[in-house]
């Protein structure tokens, strides 16, 4: 079965609506499409779904799945971030991905820019970039105990400027320690994470999201693995390499 679960349209940050993308979807040649727009975010409003828009969300895509049905199986998901202030209902699985770290007040974004990557780092974790991937890793790991999610997004999100290892090593014992004692908090309340490649389809990475390493560690210890394009385009829906 081909399918793509990440992927975004216009009631988030995508470019095309709904009913765009899963056109595109059945172009692309999918048995099953997933629309998982960025659930909302009170400290950043800039890219999530509007405040108070889920009702409006799930019943457009309830009627798009009726109206598809016998092209397409379109399933309704949301990108929940950790920091959102709760769990809509209604979905028909959920992302759990971080895109933030909580810093007292502060909710500073992980994938803006380098500068700003550089800036949390100096700014809050006195230049210790293991530091701030242990903060980051250890806040994905306490998922399950917030809310229910079926797939974990982008684990290693935080690498997105380090390529090359060029702010930090991604060998390095507290970086590996950090991102598997995540994956064996996870493994036992979800077993599915994704290979993303939302920013190597971009053309801002030489690879997808979760290293092999990483994809070998969560096969070896029982998780399961599924390929996603976090499409923000109709160009890019089902574009796995
Ligand atoms: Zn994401
Ligand atoms: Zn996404």
């Amino acid at each position: 079965m081909k399918y793509d679960l990440h992927t975004h349209t216009t009631f988030s940050d995508g470019e095309n609506t709904p009913e765009e993308m899963i056109e595109a979807a059945i172009k692309a040649g999918l048995d099953r499409y997933g629309i998982s727009d960025h659930s909302y975010t009170f400290f950043d409003e800039s890219y999530c779904m509007a405040r108070g828009r889920y009702d409006e969300y799930l019943a457009h895509i309830s009627e798009l799945k009726k109206k598809y049905s016998s092209k397409i199986n379109v399933l309704c998901g949301i990108e929940l971030d950790y920091h959102s202030a709760y769990l809509p209902q209604g979905f028909d699985y959920v992302i759990g991905s971080m895109h933030y770290l909580r810093c007292g007040d502060e909710y500073p974004p992980i994938d803006f820019d380098k500068e700003m990557f550089s800036k949390i780092a100096s700014d809050y974790f006195n230049n210790d970039f293991y530091a701030m991937c242990e903060n980051y890793f250890e806040t994905l790991a306490d998922y399950p105990n917030r809310y229910r999610i079926d797939i974990v997004g982008h684990l290693d999100l935080i690498t997105k400027y380090n390529e090359g290892n060029c702010l930090f090593d991604e060998d390095h014992p507290r970086f590996v320690k950090a991102w598997q004692n995540t994956v064996l908090k996870l493994l036992p309340h979800v077993k599915t994470f994704e290979v993303n490649y939302g920013d190597y389809n971009r053309g801002r990475r030489s690879q997808p999201y979760l290293t092999e390493p990483m994809q070998k560690f969560v096969l070896e210890h029982g998780g399961i693995i599924i390929k996603s394009s976090d499409s923000h385009t109709d160009k890019t829906i089902g574009k796995f390499k």
